[in-house]
């Protein structure tokens, strides 16, 4: 059964758009003036007046892989990208953590440098920045010193309570809206 031409996306209870239209390696492609292009920022360009860069990414803010309303996208910032390498970084860290024995005065300096570069950006109320600190944390408990577990311990428990309440807000911002 052939469906509308002009047909591009549905939307469901969330207002998001879920493509209907042509795919290339994965990304919703759409087919203007005769240019090929990524469908999420023809939308978004449309909707919100602006002329994006080559270089301009798109991030999605409404949790669902593959929407494509430009009201659930805003341009990725520099302060986004941080975020993505400093989660990276944690992972490393975490990894570095599992493999060799620490001193004292390592996880001192661990401690200060996630204090300097992560805790920054909790304002965020990113979840996986606050998982990736607090595994950290756990595996510093092994090597740290009796104060240095303490403070850790402290840290944990605001670091999980702030968890948990970034996820109360999601689940009734989305009771609200269902
Ligand atoms: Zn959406």
């Amino acid at each position: 059964m052939a469906r509308k031409a002009t047909q591009l996306y549905f939307t469901d209870g969330n207002e998001c758009w879920h493509w209907l239209g042509q795919m290339k390696s994965g990304e919703a492609v759409i087919t203007r003036n005769g240019k090929r292009q990524s469908a999420k920022k023809f939308f978004y360009q449309q909707h919100h007046q602006v002329e994006l860069d080559a270089s301009d990414r798109l991030k999605n803010t409404c949790g669902h892989k593959g929407c494509l309303n430009p009201e659930h996208h805003r341009v990725r910032t520099d302060a986004d990208r941080e975020l993505t390498a400093t989660k990276q970084w944690l992972f490393m860290l975490k990894s570095s953590l599992e493999k060799k024995e620490q001193t004292p005065q390592q996880i001192a300096s661990l401690t200060t440098n996630i204090r300097n570069r992560a805790f920054p950006l909790l304002q965020t109320n990113d979840v996986g920045l606050i998982r990736g600190i607090v595994k950290c944390f756990q595996l510093a408990r092994i090597y740290a010193s009796a104060a240095q577990t303490t403070w850790l311990n402290e840290q944990m428990r605001w670091l999980i309570s702030k968890e948990h309440t970034i996820q109360k807000n999601v689940h009734s911002y989305f009771n609200r809206h269902n």
